[in-house]
């Protein structure tokens, strides 16, 4: 697989709630290591199911690391990771035993039916930009220009 020259700063949002969710995250973040360099993780949020309700809450969090990997082949192989850790396939925003997408690639901005950078729907989650601010608070969004600490605010007053 061709990699990039450079490697690329990416901030990786992961979510669980079913199984032993602190395992999977652990396991998650172990089988990412062979695909980014992680350099932090967020502490964990625990967060209200989001789009589907009734089911258990959530833990969410945060990671960021540097990638050589293009953007596809990052999804790909966030794809495999979530495989490998016993993602199985259910509906949308339904339970999941991980889910990793990717919030930020540098500043890349991408629009595609399987792939969309900056993720389409991060302002409104309080359970990627308030990780995202505690990781970073001066990080801008590409899109917005605003610092995630900033756009953190409307949940924390
Ligand atoms: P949401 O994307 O709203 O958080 P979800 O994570 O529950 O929902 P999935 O079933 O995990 O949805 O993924 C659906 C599809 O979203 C993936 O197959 C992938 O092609 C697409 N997708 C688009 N943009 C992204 C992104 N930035 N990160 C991860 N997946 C993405
Ligand atoms: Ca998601
Ligand atoms: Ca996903």
């Amino acid at each position: 697989m061709k990699r990039l020259k450079r490697p690329v700063r990416v901030f990786i949002a992961f979510g669980c709630n079913i199984g032993d969710c602190k395992k999977q995250i652990e396991t998650a973040l172990r089988l990412l290591q062979k695909g980014i360099i992680l350099k932090r993780v967020s502490p964990l949020y625990p967060s209200k199911p989001y789009g589907v309700e009734n089911q258990p809450d959530f833990i969410n969090g945060v990671a960021v690391g540097y990638t050589r990997l293009k953007p596809h082949a990052l999804l790909r192989f966030l794809k495999s990771v979530e495989k490998q850790v016993g993602r199985r396939k259910r509906c949308r925003w339904c339970e999941r035993e991980i889910d990793l997408d990717i919030i930020y690639y540098g500043n890349l901005k991408i629009e595609g039916k399987e792939l969309t950078i900056p993720h389409r729907d991060r302002l409104n989650r309080d359970f990627v930009i308030i990780p995202l601010a505690e990781l970073c608070p001066t990080l801008l969004d590409p899109i917005v220009k605003r610092s995630v600490k900033e756009l953190s605010l409307k949940w924390k007053r």
